[in-house]
């Protein structure tokens, strides 16, 4: 089975009328793992899994010490496509089958891992196995997580989609050499450019803000215009103070994708709006300001209109550049195969986020058609998906022989 095959049965494992949902620890998403499990035992690799859900395949090398790793996720977002995480994935698969078809020298192991719950699409973390396998958030905190039905991750975990049955389980969460990631972009840049291999610069930081705008509730039909203080129309204009904080500070996006308002009447003057809003660039100073300018500006409307606003900052990530020399090592293996290669940051998180605050870490890109993802017309040509996975190859081999043996250091 190749990498194209596997890609389409995966898509078969949650598949709804409008995309595929498959988050952790569903009958899905345990079923993937399996799949994977299984595909890497018939090709020979010795699999294992952690406590906090990943997986890892094995291809031996001349010595037994920290592997250099790849991989990716096997879970979706609601709704999401077949390639996010799962190219990673199965494209890493599928470049230790390589390697091992071709009799490279290997002087340590090499192993792809399945992430576990990158989209944080059940559970409320995003990244949550790499999050814990690199010692940033306590098994314990995990094992806490409450499902968006409820049940508990240490519950799910013990339950028939969560631990494979058959699969060793390894005593905590040994850290590798190095770390690449193979991902489809996700964005358009690529194909604009029409380059089909990017090397990531660094992954965005992102500040996250919940707004609560306070109005006046009242009848739609006899309040006067001027008496108004109308929740939702301040709401607008900090939206629009959103789009414009990114405009001016450059080099950075800024997003409200959602809003509530209260009591949602046609009839009613609205009393209260909450929205959040997502800030992002791989310069931190940047979303710093981002944050600023919005407070500021919010705290102009809400004096304006007479609409009190609370801004609170819920969720603060800093930046993640990724490894010179890595980036350079899997820059080389993209040159050695096509023409051109860019250079680009990553707007969308990864696993390869959590990884780079332990070890050396690199991520390289495939285009996305349309620059669609998290979307069931999400894809990749074929063609790139195969030259991603010659170029990851061709990375993996090198690191191998150019890292120190031994546990990575950044
Ligand atoms: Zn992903």
């Amino acid at each position: 089975m190749n990498v194209h095959a596997r890609l389409a049965d995966l898509a078969t494992l949650g598949a709804t009328p409008d995309g595929i949902d498959r988050g952790l620890f569903t009958p899905a998403d345990g079923a993937a793992r399996r799949r994977f499990a299984g595909w890497a035992r018939a090709a020979g690799f010795a699999v294992e899994q952690d406590r906090a859900g990943n997986v890892f395949a094995r291809l031996a090398g001349g010595t037994d010490g920290p592997p250099i790793l790849c991989g990716s996720h096997l879970d979706t977002v609601k709704q999401g496509g077949a390639y996010d995480g799962a190219f990673g994935v199965v494209g890493g698969l599928e470049a230790l089958e390589r390697l091992a078809a071709s009799a490279a020298e290997l002087r340590r192991p090499i192993e792809v891992a399945a992430w576990a719950g990158e989209e944080g699409s059940r559970f409320p973390l995003g990244c949550l196995g790499s999050s814990a396998f690199a010692g940033l958030t306590s098994l314990d905190e995990i094992e806490a997580l409450a499902g968006d039905d409820g049940e508990p991750f240490a519950h799910a975990l013990r339950g028939p989609h969560g631990l494979l049955a058959d699969v060793p389980l390894r005593d905590g969460f040994p850290a590798p050499s190095a770390y690449i990631e193979l991902h489809i972009e996700q964005g358009p840049l690529l194909e604009r450019a029409q380059v089909r291999l990017g090397v990531v610069t660094a992954i965005a930081g992102q500040r996250r803000l919940r707004v609560s705008i306070a109005g006046q509730q009242g009848h739609a039909g006899t309040i006067p215009m001027r008496w108004r203080a109308d929740a939702l129309c301040a709401a607008s204009e900090v939206v629009l103070a959103v789009e414009r904080a990114a405009l001016e500070v450059g080099e950075s996006v800024a997003t409200v994708g959602w809003l509530e308002v209260s009591p949602k009447q046609t009839n009613i003057v609205p009393g209260r709006v909450e929205l959040r809003v997502d800030a992002r660039s791989v310069d931190d100073d940047r979303v710093a300001e981002i944050e600023r300018r919005i407070r500021e500006t919010a705290g102009r409307i809400a004096r304006a209109r007479g609409t009190p606003i609370e801004i609170e900052l819920v969720e603060l990530r800093a930046a993640a550049p990724m490894d010179d020399r890595l980036r350079e090592i899997v820059r080389a293996a993209c040159e050695s195969l096509v023409p051109a290669v860019l250079d680009l940051p990553s707007g969308a998180g990864h696993d390869a986020m959590c990884l780079a605050q332990i070890v050396p870490t690199a991520m390289l890109f495939v285009p996305s058609i349309g620059g669609h993802s998290h979307i069931a017309l999400e894809k990749t040509a074929p063609d790139d998906l195969e030259l991603g996975i010659n170029a990851l190859a061709a990375a993996l081999l090198t690191a191998d022989r150019e890292l120190p043996l031994g546990r990575g250091t950044r």
